[in-house]
């Protein structure tokens, strides 16, 4: 699908939307604000 989608928030939410979304077709980003993905919670 041509729409581009904009996932706010890197963790398991944000990624479980976005590969959603994606096999959907849709384009999608995922902007995380953390320069890092190392603290202990539930990152993928
Ligand atoms: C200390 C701690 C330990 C935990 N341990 C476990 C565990 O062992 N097992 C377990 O199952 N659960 C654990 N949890 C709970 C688990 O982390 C959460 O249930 C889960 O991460 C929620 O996922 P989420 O995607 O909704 O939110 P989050 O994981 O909080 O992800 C939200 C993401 O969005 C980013 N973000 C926020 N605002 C913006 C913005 N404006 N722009 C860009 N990015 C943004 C944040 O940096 C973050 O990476 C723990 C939680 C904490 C606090």
């Amino acid at each position: 699908m041509d729409l581009p989608v904009l996932v706010a928030g890197g963790g398991i939410g944000g990624f479980a939307a976005a590969l959603a979304l994606v096999r959907q077709g849709f384009a999608v980003k995922v902007l995380e604000q953390s320069p890092s993905m190392t603290q202990p919670r539930a990152f993928l």
